[in-house]
């Protein structure tokens, strides 16, 4: 759900090597080092069209840009505070020896599998990432001026790992129908050590991601890389790193699984979040802007859209009048609780998400 950069090391033999890497990764993958460099509002491509009245917010205006006892400890760590990281638990996979045992047995140990699986267990290495060879599975047909995002199961059994990776792609997909995106996934599942603070997730050793990014890239031209986690905690964090290279992880276990990887990877494609938190370093966005200063990407987006969709009041920021355009509770990047049809149609975005992804598509590979 939550949208950073990364970079949170303290070592100094980490901080050098990281460094090195940086420029090595940074230079080879300079083509997409534009997309990291924020907007600038002073150099449109389009001037912001002229807005409708908004349709007024019933209640009191939520402030996006102070922390409040409601905000989330992710949230809290976002805007300063410090929260304490604890280590994401993995699930240890069913013994194979089950098969083998009497009926009487056979209920006993499932009752104490069941047990174990719903246990932290630790998140010892026992695959050092250095050993990782990536085997990579199409799910689409591969087009170089597509988005590639690539799967990538952690902390699976072998037995498992594909079919879960593949009945996931198969539904997530399905939210991505008309944009230009192609699947992936890694046949072979990663086991790797990570940390989290409620839903935001990081890499124990920053070093791992960049070696995990490095080796999946040799082996496939990846754009977004999605981190599905065996794991019973909520996680959903989308972060991006200084190749450009956007990462999510998710929550394999959770039954939201396929509505937060799809969130996530309207993050790759250039959403911001648009629900009621803390959300101060990444105003203005797709969902959330100022009347006076919107995006350029927005506004262009809009311009190529034709129209202009119904416009909200969503609350403000530090007392500033904050607006989005379609209704929220329907808006899977918004405050997504749907109670019936969404007014724009069957497709799980909206008419001008689908045309700001396809826009961000075109910038970072170019065609039509
Ligand atoms: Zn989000």
């Amino acid at each position: 759900m939550i949208k950073k950069f990364f970079g949170r090391t303290n070592h100094p033999v980490i901080t050098l090597l990281l460094l090195v890497f940086v420029v090595v990764l940074l230079y080879w993958d300079s083509s997409n080092i534009s997309k990291i460099i924020s907007y600038d509002l002073n150099n449109r491509s389009v001037q912001p069209p002229a807005l409708p009245t908004a349709i007024p917010l019933t209640g009191t205006p939520f402030d996006y840009c102070v922390v409040n006892k409601d905000t989330g400890l992710s949230y809290q760590a976002n805007a300063g505070t410090p929260v304490a990281a604890s280590p994401v638990p993995f699930n240890t996979p069913v013994p194979e020896t089950l098969e083998t045992v009497s009926a009487t047995t056979l209920a006993e140990q499932s009752a104490q599998s069941a047990e174990a699986t719903t246990l932290p267990s630790p998140t010892e290495n026992t695959t050092s990432i250095l050993t990782f060879n990536p085997d990579v599975v199409n799910v689409d047909q591969f087009k170089a001026d597509n988005f590639h995002v690539i799967f990538i199961g952690v902390g699976f059994d072998k037995e498992t790992n594909q079919e879960i990776l593949e009945n996931t792609i198969k539904e997530v997909q399905l939210g991505f129908s008309g944009i230009r995106i192609d699947f992936a996934y890694v046949k072979n599942p990663l086991t790797i050590k990570l940390s989290h603070v409620a839903q935001m997730a990081d890499f124990d050793n920053i070093i791992d991601f960049i070696t995990l990014t490095a080796k999946i890239k040799s082996v496939h031209p990846t754009d977004g890389i999605i981190l599905l986690l065996n794991t019973d905690e909520y996680i959903g964090d989308t972060g991006i790193n200084s190749s450009g290279t956007d990462y999510a992880f998710v929550s394999g276990n959770d039954p939201y699984v396929i509505f937060s990887t799809t969130h996530e990877i309207g993050h790759q494609l250039g959403l911001g979040d648009g629900y009621n938190q803390y959300l101060a370093d990444q105003i203005p966005n797709s969902e959330l802007f100022y009347a006076d200063s919107m995006p350029d990407f927005l506004a262009r987006s809009l311009d190529e859209l034709g129209y202009i969709p119904p416009l909200y009041e969503a609350g403000t920021c530090n007392s500033k009048k904050i607006y989005t355009f379609y209704e929220s509770s329907n808006n899977i990047m918004g405050n997504y609780n749907p109670q019936g049809p969404s007014s724009w149609g069957d497709s799980v975005f909206t008419p001008l998400q689908i045309q700001i992804m396809n826009d961000h598509v075109k910038q970072l590979k170019g065609g039509n």
